[in-house]
């Protein structure tokens, strides 16, 4: 194979690739020549839960595991993380929740029975590493030898090591282990921001931590830490599911849901409850036990999902206040916050981390595989590849600004490299205008009410001037983190205004996918709609000039002529409260054949009132 074969840029042999080990999944990432990207079979997903099934000697390991978690629990063993390096000792409070069965073994270890036969923790990690590695090979279509690995910032030397032994185990050289939240800053290229503090923010499926990290050079020192490693997403299930049961047994007070079916059941439909309600005001529910004669649908709402799990979210402020007090640190020294792990995507949990470090979060890329692709970038470093891709390099989706009759006007189109800056002028339509609202959207369609408004803000004390006159020059600005700057100012009287905003605004990838599917959709209906909106609004200048001029008309044009307009103009004006944008150009195209000579006594006079604009203006500044 040659250079840049399959688009990574690196010899066959070169490729360190990046391995989220997780708690509740795990994924490997690394860096292509478009930048990078998790690893993932091609149809496929790149996450892979870290549960295992022992069947016929060997492991079913992934999703199918999972699935078969409740179903088969002796056989299924998962968080085995909380077991790497640790002795039996250490383990006290951690295997109360773990329902297989693990036991002390020589030298202070502990292994896993399951199936009749007993697993150091490090093996049963390896199966999950060979398992992503066998995907992210599928993904390559080549070798993997070598993998940087991340373990969280509280792991000891003894963890560390153990994480190291599960990739030996696996056939991986393990280049390096890195920390977890070293890595999603890396994957934020907060790396190359050379100073400042990082405060990283990771809440999964069932842990959550919280790192403090000091940028000195390109290296991050962890400051401090702290975190709960028994609070994360799954809480959040159990708190929903508990509801539902509650709800279940208001009316059906006989029904029996402790099974392990009814318990699955449960725990899934709440886990899809939340998921929808990271979207959505509220979300509707069907529970199902054929057997029990049970079939009942519902409403969840958001409201009721944050009063459940409010007090858990407090908890995760309480780190956060911890963290920095053990460093000596106030919310206001953080510069960065990076948001990682599924439940990270929570409206509340966001809303409540921007609170207390009152600031934007750095939230653009899929917190599921933030951790991964940091650790795919380290791993590109290491084996000589360049940084000269920019993260987060483009805008996702267009920028702009809301036009007459709510016409999306895009400054920025989506797909631009950031850093970037775009100026237009517009102006306005309405006589002695002396404030205009400037709107601002992102989004794919032609109509802002199809796109998503992210701020407004009102340029104000513009001089009385006929409609069209003013110069209002609007200005986008993107900087290298994604930080949208809109500026107004009138350039006639130098007015201006401004105001910031963070465009990305906590849309997923796949969220801007399906923006982008829906623009297409709707292509051509909303051209259409836009184009009739632009021809009325051409209609009503149109009608305004000619009523200025009618007194020149009067002087230029016969009687006939004038009564052909006049009828013409009742023409168009009807054909304006039509829905055909094709048959109102037609019409209004003969209204400007008739009005021709009209226009040209227009248009010389206005020139004249523009000169003598421009030499009263330059006369006195
Ligand atoms: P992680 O351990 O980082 O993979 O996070 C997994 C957890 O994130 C699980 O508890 C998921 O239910 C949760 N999760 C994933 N997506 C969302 C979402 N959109 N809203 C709320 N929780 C989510």
């Amino acid at each position: 194979m040659t250079d840049g074969d399959r688009g990574t840029g690196k010899r066959e042999n070169e490729i360190i690739i990046g391995i989220d080990l997780g708690t509740t999944n795990s994924l490997a990432a690394t860096v292509f020549e478009h930048g990078p990207e998790a690893l993932h079979p091609p149809g496929g997903n790149a996450i892979v839960p870290s549960v295992l099934t022992r069947r016929d000697g060997g492991w079913i390991v992934g999703e199918e595991a999972r699935e078969l978690r409740t179903l088969e629990p002796e056989n299924t063993v998962f968080s085995v993380k909380r077991l790497m390096g640790r002795d039996e000792a250490d383990l006290k409070e951690a295997l109360k929740h773990l329902p297989f069965s693990v036991r002390a073994a020589q030298r202070g270890l502990v292994k896993v029975h399951v199936g009749g036969e007993a697993f150091t923790p490090q093996e049963i990690s390896a199966e999950i590493l060979k398992f992503v590695r066998a995907r992210a090979e599928e993904a390559l279509g080549r070798p993997v030898a070598k993998a940087v690995i991340t373990v969280p910032a509280y792991f000891d030397d003894a963890q560390r090591q153990a994480t190291r032994d599960a990739g030996r185990i696996a056939g991986l050289e393990v280049v390096r282990i890195i920390n977890e939240p070293t890595a999603a800053a890396i994957a934020y290229g907060l790396d190359q921001k050379q100073t400042g503090l990082v405060a990283v923010y990771d809440l999964g499926g069932g842990t959550f931590d919280i790192s403090l990290l000091q940028l000195s050079g390109v290296v991050f020192k962890v400051l401090s830490t702290h975190g709960d490693t028994h609070l994360g997403g799954d809480d959040f299930d159990m708190l929903v599911a508990g509801e539902l049961k509650r709800r279940l047994l208001e009316s059906h007070p006989k029904a029996e849901l402790d099974s392990p079916l009814a318990s699955q059941l449960l725990r899934k439909t709440a886990e899809l409850i939340k998921i929808d309600l990271s979207h959505a005001p509220d979300t509707q529910y069907t529970l199902e036990l054929p057997a029990q004669g049970i079939a009942e649908s519902g409403t969840f709402t958001a409201e009721t999902l944050e009063t459940l799990i409010s007090p858990l979210v407090e908890r995760t402020l309480v780190s956060c206040r911890e963290v920095l007090r053990a460093a000596g640190k106030q919310p206001g020294d953080i510069e960065e916050v990076v948001m990682v792990g599924g439940s990270s995507r929570m409206p509340l949990v966001r809303k409540k981390v921007g609170e207390f470090f009152g600031r934007p979060l750095n939230i653009a890329i899929n917190p599921d595989e933030v951790v991964a692709i940091g650790a795919g970038i380290q791993g590109h470093l290491l084996a000589g590849g360049r940084r000269d891709f920019v993260l987060l390099d483009v805008i996702p989706l267009s920028l702009g600004i809301e036009t007459l009759g709510g016409t999306f006007s895009k400054l920025i189109t989506a797909n631009t490299t950031i850093p970037a800056e775009v100026d237009e002028r517009f102006t306005t339509y309405v006589e002695n205008q002396t404030g205009v609202d400037i709107n601002i959207y992102q989004g794919e369609r032609e109509f802002v009410k199809d796109c998503r408004n992210l701020g407004r803000f009102r340029l104000k004390g513009i001089p009385p001037m006929p409609a069209g006159l003013p110069h209002v020059k609007v200005t986008f600005h993107v900087d290298t983190n994604g930080i949208l700057s809109v500026s107004a100012v009138e350039e006639r009287s130098g007015t201006q205004a401004a105001i910031e905003v963070i465009p990305s605004h906590g849309l997923t990838n796949a969220e801007i996918e399906t923006i982008m599917d829906q623009a297409v959709e709707h292509a051509i209906e909303d051209l259409n709609h836009r184009q009739l909106v632009e021809f009325r609004n051409m209609a009503n200048a149109v009608f305004r000039g000619i009523k200025l001029a009618w007194s020149d008309a009067e002087a230029i044009m016969s009687a006939g002529q004038l009564k052909e307009i006049q009828a013409q103009m009742d023409v168009v004006r009807e054909q304006a409260k039509g829905n055909d944008s094709v048959a109102l150009k037609k019409e209004m195209d003969l209204l400007g054949d008739m009005t021709r000579p009209l226009a040209d006594a227009i248009i010389s006079k206005a020139a004249l009132a523009e000169l003598r604009n421009f030499y009263d203006e330059t006369q006195h500044p």
